[in-house]
């Protein structure tokens, strides 16, 4: 263990331009921040650190609150990279009919363990884990395991994709879990129930809601998905009296005014994956018409089966993606946009406070005030040209900072990550060995031909259309006709 770990040993940040994220937005230039036990002891200029205080150089870098990911399914980072072809089809035959059956208790905990790690190492220091790979109690000890071996702060979304949640949120050992595992455990392990509402007019997803209200958590559910969840599932929800401020609806894309009214109305709030949204097909990223509406707005990367667990891509993307669609709206009336409503800054506070405060942390974490608890984290690269010059703080974190460029990430008064490298590289090397051996037992189950056909989907055949023109061939200078 090197110094830089050591628990409880306070912490300053010197010299940075700190990105506080409260209320008032407050920029420090040549900031410092001062951890002291678990908590952030002050944010100011030139302070006092306890002797003894570790001291972070973070000239010519941004310091700002640790990001929050609200919608992440941990366990499928054991397959990273394997669904990039996928549609959200393709992905619903491998996991949820194929093969998501087969995962052991020590896939899920592997694929946790790589997620946690990667989580802490691109500053994300709160995630929402949906684990609806859980098809067993045993399988949701082993998500928690890995949770409590990674010094990060976790969201259990308790869920099972193998069964009706009508059947395993009542079943007398998911409480036994509840209490075994979760209540009390404190602010570094929070509890959701994940399921989603299939639209059906029974409505038989009721008693899992039941559970929620009775355990006292909050639902997340995938809605608003092209061809799966629409606006049936948002009515029933809303009709049954089950909506509320921390219900979190994960995408919410493709359903009409009346959805949005009810999600505004009764405080919940949209979860966005832009580039899930983008790649898998549940519809446009959301952003531009939630804003509208006055929805609340968090962030998230959804799995590491197609992208990875780095929200500086879901900000670029959901920045991008909102201003496409604006330029895209007033170019079919013959306008022109001149002026972006979305501005860079809003989509840091949906990467920071936004996620805090969709998961009711927003006392907890999110910004970096005094009192709260110290998730910090100081993005700088002397080595890389795209540091300099700094200009444009919220800019920078969006469009020009990445993953690479963490330098320093403290969770709970701890430090997880200081000067680019994690500060316990046995976790890395271990969670690797336990996804190898996944990757060897999945591979050997599913034999050579499913794996190559699971990874590379067929391509359709498309039919080139019809040009009117010539073709030229510039080599010889002779033209021929189409065909
Ligand atoms: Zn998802």
């Amino acid at each position: 263990m090197s110094a830089a770990d050591e628990a409880g040993r306070p912490v300053v940040f010197r010299n940075g331009l700190v990105l506080t994220m409260d209320d008032a937005h407050t920029v420090l230039d040549g900031g410092d921040v001062l951890v002291i036990g678990d908590r952030i002891a002050q944010v100011g200029h030139h302070l006092a650190a306890p002797e003894g205080a570790l001291e972070v150089d973070a000239s010519g870098g941004i310091v700002m609150p640790g990001m929050v990911d609200t919608h992440r399914h941990l366990w499928q980072t054991a397959m990273r990279g394997y669904g990039a072809d996928w549609t959200l089809t393709q992905y619903f035959v491998w996991y949820y009919l194929e093969w998501g059956k087969i995962f052991r208790p020590e896939d899920i905990h592997a694929g946790n363990l790589l997620g946690a790690v990667e989580a802490l190492d691109a500053g994300v220091t709160t995630t929402v884990d949906w684990s609806h790979g859980l098809r067993s109690v045993d399988h949701a000890d082993a998500a928690v395991d890995a949770l409590e071996a990674v010094p990060g702060r976790w969201v259990l979304a308790y869920g099972n994709i193998q069964d009706g949640p009508w059947n395993w949120s009542t079943a007398p050992e998911f409480r036994d879990f509840y209490r075994r595992r979760i209540d009390g455990k404190g602010d570094r392990l929070g509890f959701q129930m994940a399921f989603d509402v299939t639209g059906d007019p029974a409505f038989p997803e009721q008693p899992a809601f039941e559970v929620a209200r009775d355990l006292d958590v909050a639902v997340t559910t995938h809605s608003g998905v092209w061809g799966a969840t629409g606006d049936d599932s948002i009515r029933l929800i809303h009709d049954h009296g089950f909506a509320n401020d921390r219900t979190i609806y994960v995408h919410a894309t493709t359903l009409g005014a009346d959805s949005y009214h009810r999600i505004a109305a009764s405080g919940g709030s949209v979860s966005v994956s832009t580039e899930s949204e983008q790649n898998a097909g549940q519809g446009y990223p959301p952003t531009w018409v939630l804003r509208k509406h006055g929805i609340e707005v968090s962030l998230s990367m959804d799995t590491s089966v197609w992208w990875s667990g780095d929200l500086f891509s879901a900000m670029r993307t959901t920045l991008s993606a909102d201003r496409s669609r604006e330029h895209l709206e007033a170019h079919t009336k013959a306008e022109t946009v001149t002026h972006h409503a979305l501005r860079a800054e809003q989509v840091v506070h949906w990467a920071t406070r936004g996620g805090a405060r969709a998961l009711g942390m927003d006392h907890l974490v999110g910004s970096l005030e005094a009192g709260k608890k110290a998730d910090v984290v100081l993005v700088k690269n002397d080595a890389s040209p795209v540091m300099y010059p700094l200009l444009n703080p919220y800019g920078h974190v969006v469009f020009q900072a990445q993953r690479a460029d963490v330098h320093t990430v403290v969770v709970d008064g701890r430090v997880v990550k200081s000067q680019g490298r994690l500060t316990d590289p046995g976790q890395l090397a271990a969670a690797k060995a336990a996804v190898g051996s996944t990757v060897d037992f999945l591979r050997e189950s599913l034999g050579d031909e499913a794996w190559r056909a699971g990874m590379n989907p067929e391509v359709p055949e498309t039919k080139l259309l019809d040009n009117p023109y010539q073709y030229t061939d510039f080599a010889t200078g002779s033209t021929h006709g189409q065909g």
